[in-house]
């Protein structure tokens, strides 16, 4: 009995450490760089390499990459996860600035895509969210291309892209800081486990399952009917106009998040959602 309550205890004092940690980055660090995004990089690279643990595998600490690794700025030697950074201050809006289009399409469809951190901060520098999108959340519908540069532009004829972060269903935005509160680290790998469940490596397949994702998230109410999640049909149709049984589609999808446990089935075509 005594033995448990100390291991409360500590697990307490563990989580209580999370609310103390430091959020502030090191604004020294981008002392010496021109450009306000080389200081942001700089500055929030070495804060997640300062604090953060892997979420994937609970390891305590993943490192900074400091060889200018094309996709990746973070790694945990653990279980070898890779991460990329992006940070905004102020509120990430729907879109999140990438590198080049082609690499960035060739790099989600590979095995080396690198997990997505998206970080918030204010305007003393203060971490205040921190959010992991699983790399296998990632579909070419959420790449978008951007205008190539003019010609005139020293790299004339480069193509960017955007991803569109919004239409990520919410269940690949793990939080790990809300609102300044950093979770336990325990929680972010659960959730991290629970989620991986949904991971498959088919693109079609993966792009149908986040769209039907989606269309359940907006449903407002936690039970729901199969004739409301008919009601995307349309919407569907136009996202994979090759298929021709959108419904079926549909369904399958309901029944694959029902094996998961993302999704209950109550019979008669009436669904709940766990999660
Ligand atoms: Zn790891």
């Amino acid at each position: 009995m005594l033995h448990k309550a100390s291991a409360v205890k500590r697990i307490l004092e563990r989580e209580w450490m999370g609310f103390l940690m430091d959020l502030q980055m090191n604004a020294a660090l981008g002392k010496g760089y021109r450009s306000k995004a080389q200081k942001i990089r700089v500055m929030s690279e070495s804060w997640v390499g300062g604090n953060m643990f892997c979420p994937c595998c609970g390891n305590p600490h993943i490192f900074e990459l400091k060889n200018n690794e094309p996709v990746a700025d973070m790694k945990c030697d653990h279980c070898g996860g890779i991460f990329e950074l992006k940070s905004k201050e102020g509120r990430v809006g729907k879109k999140i600035n990438d590198g080049a289009y082609a690499t960035m399409i060739e790099r989600i469809t590979s095995a080396t895509n690198p997990e997505l951190f998206v970080m918030q901060y204010s305007a003393d520098y203060t971490v205040t969210d921190l959010i992991l999108v699983p790399k296998f959340f990632f579909v070419p519908q959420i790449i978008e291309k951007r205008k190539p540069l003019a010609p005139t532009a020293r790299r004339a004829g480069w193509t960017g892209c955007n991803i569109l972060y919004a239409e990520i269903p919410q269940q690949g935005k793990i939080s790990v800081i809300k609102n300044g509160i950093m979770k336990s680290q325990r929680e972010v790998v659960e959730n991290y486990a629970r989620i991986k469940k949904l991971e498959t490596a088919n693109m079609n397949v993966r792009s149908w399952l986040f769209d039907v994702l989606n269309c359940v998230n907006r449903i407002g109410s936690n039970e729901f009917c199969l004739q409301e999640v008919y009601a995307y049909t349309e919407i569907l149709q136009k996202r994979h106009i090759n298929n021709h049984n959108v419904e079926a589609k549909i369904r399958q999808q309901l029944q694959f998040l029902r094996d998961k446990g993302f999704i209950e089935f109550l019979g008669g075509g009436h669904y709940k959602k766990r999660f």
